[in-house]
């Protein structure tokens, strides 16, 4: 008779703590289509559906060199993108991680001048041929407006926290998420604070468009997408997570009464759903004690529940602590028998300590004696000789985990797709996908469909829905969308 393995049984009783049925799917999407009905007209809800002045989606042959910067979560980049006008385009990237204490103890400025500063190097390194007279000519001599319109290079800012957007270069701050906290920033125009920042350096770039990084996906995914279908939906799956979707301008309610009625809502309209919140209430999302722990020690319990229980920020935290739980436990000894050890200084032991990218090593590890998550939990936490039952018990909470963020993904996505009526026509549904989440977690987009084909209105269906990733999104969407703004001046 097989020996008793207590951790890894215990574990699967964690794991199940994890599951998401196909009924609470299928209430997910119920509730979600009345979120996002009421966040279309001026009554409340979770769901915010910020309109965003982007009236189109690219077809592929927009053509120009632009600048954009993405301000989303862990990183800063700074890109110019040349638009081919093929369905192709050429990127130039840098990328550095922002300093801690400019997210959370900073004032706005310095972190706007920190923003701006990168600008410069990158200009400076990149472009120089182009800009080393201007930079001069503009150090001498001031603002952006003495400079030939052709030696401005318009911007598109990636910005990607919840905003109320005026217009496509303009908005003001609603709150941070994902775990910035720069208090005095709230409520002043994200756009300004950038194009002073820049001015203060004289560089010649001039703010054209504020853009949040789910349209950018669903831009960058259009213009470059397999037979020139439109794209529906652009989703992000990384630090944070969020969505934004092509709506028709007339069921765009709260418009016609906060900024006048819309000139021609015959139209369609980009919204961005800011689904991360979806749910603050926690009427249908799934609530584990692990859950409930982890928001009470975020810095915004009981806001974005949606995206704490998604998003690659929050991952790896609940299964830290899913572990722990199971190490204090006496009777799952997980991780306590004979010559196991793990320092004090683990960190397991820390808050944030498991990035979400473990939850994908380990997922990955199909190797009969787990070597590579013992060799990942001795790498990353300092956890020396765990024992094969530890390692299946800590991958079998981790899957879960995983899956029920994929399976919640798929509400968010369903619900859309089934709000615009899409899914009863010949129409190939085209959804752009970013962020690491679901570019590197294994099946992350297969368990996504699987929870598809279980809501009822879609079923066998889901084989029309086409879900690809939108590869560097924010850095050319938010080209093509400084490329509308500029038309449309
Ligand atoms: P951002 O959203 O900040 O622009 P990313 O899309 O790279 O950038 O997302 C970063 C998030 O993705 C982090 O929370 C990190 O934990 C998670 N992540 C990074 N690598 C992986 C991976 N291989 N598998 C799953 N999650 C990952």
């Amino acid at each position: 008779m097989a020996t008793p393995r207590p951790s890894v049984e215990a574990a699967l009783r964690v794991a199940r703590e994890f599951d998401y049925p196909s009924t609470q799917v299928q209430r997910g999407v119920d509730e979600f289509l009345r979120e996002m009905s009421k966040g279309l007209s001026k009554t409340g809800s979770t769901l915010s559906q910020i309109p965003t002045y982007v009236n189109s989606v690219p077809n592929g042959t927009e053509k120009g060199l632009y600048l954009a910067v993405d301000l989303g979560g862990t990183n800063f980049r700074v890109c110019s993108i040349e638009l081919r006008g093929d369905s192709t385009f050429n990127l130039t990237q840098s990328k550095v991680p922002i300093p801690r204490d400019l997210m959370v103890s900073a004032s706005y400025k310095q972190l706007f001048q920190f923003l701006a500063k990168q600008i410069e190097i990158f200009l400076e390194l990149h472009h120089n041929d182009h800009f080393e007279a201007t930079v001069r000519r503009r150090r001498l001599t001031g603002t952006t407006d003495q400079y030939r319109q052709a030696e401005i290079f318009d911007l598109g800012f990636t910005f990607s926290f919840p905003v109320h957007q005026t217009s496509i270069n303009r908005g003001t701050l609603i709150r941070w998420t994902k775990g910035f906290d720069i208090p005095d920033a709230v409520g002043k125009d994200v756009c300004l604070m950038l194009q002073n920042a820049i001015d203060e350096l004289r560089l010649p770039v001039r703010v054209a468009a504020l853009v949040n990084d789910t349209v950018g996906t669903l831009m960058a995914r259009s213009y470059t997408s397999p037979g020139k279908t439109e794209t529906l939906i652009g989703a992000i799956f990384g630090t944070g997570t969020n969505g934004a979707y092509v709506e028709k301008l007339k069921k765009v309610t709260k418009m016609a009464t906060s900024d006048g009625p819309a000139p021609d809502d015959s139209g369609n309209m980009v919204i961005n759903t800011e689904w991360g919140s979806f749910d603050n209430h926690l009427n249908v999302l799934p609530n584990t004690i692990f859950d409930q722990q982890l928001d009470a020690d975020s810095v915004n319990p009981g806001i974005q529940m949606f995206e704490k229980r998604v998003s690659g920020m929050f991952l790896g935290e609940i299964l830290r602590r899913t572990i722990l739980s199971l190490v204090k436990d006496p009777e799952a000894k997980l991780l306590q028998e004979d010559g196991v050890s793990i320092p004090q200084s683990s960190p397991l032991y820390s808050l944030w300590g498991i990035d979400t990218s473990f939850l994908s090593i380990i997922e990955a590890d199909t190797s009969s004696d787990l070597s590579l998550t013992k060799n990942a939990l001795r790498n990353h936490f300092e956890v020396n000789n765990a024992s094969t039952d530890d390692a299946l018990a800590i991958k079998t909470i981790g899957h879960a985990i995983a899956k029920r963020a994929a399976r919640l993904s798929a509400v968010a996505l369903s619900a859309i797709i089934l709000d615009t009526k899409k899914i009863d026509t010949d129409e190939t549904i085209d959804v752009g996908v970013d962020g690491s989440l679901v570019e590197f977690y294994p099946k992350f987009v297969e368990y996504i469909r699987e929870a598809m084909r279980e809501i009822k209105e879609i079923g066998e269906k889901e084989k029309k829905i086409r879900i690809g990733i939108a590869k560097d999104g924010s850095g050319v969407g938010a080209a093509l969308i400084a490329l509308v703004a500029h038309k449309g001046n």
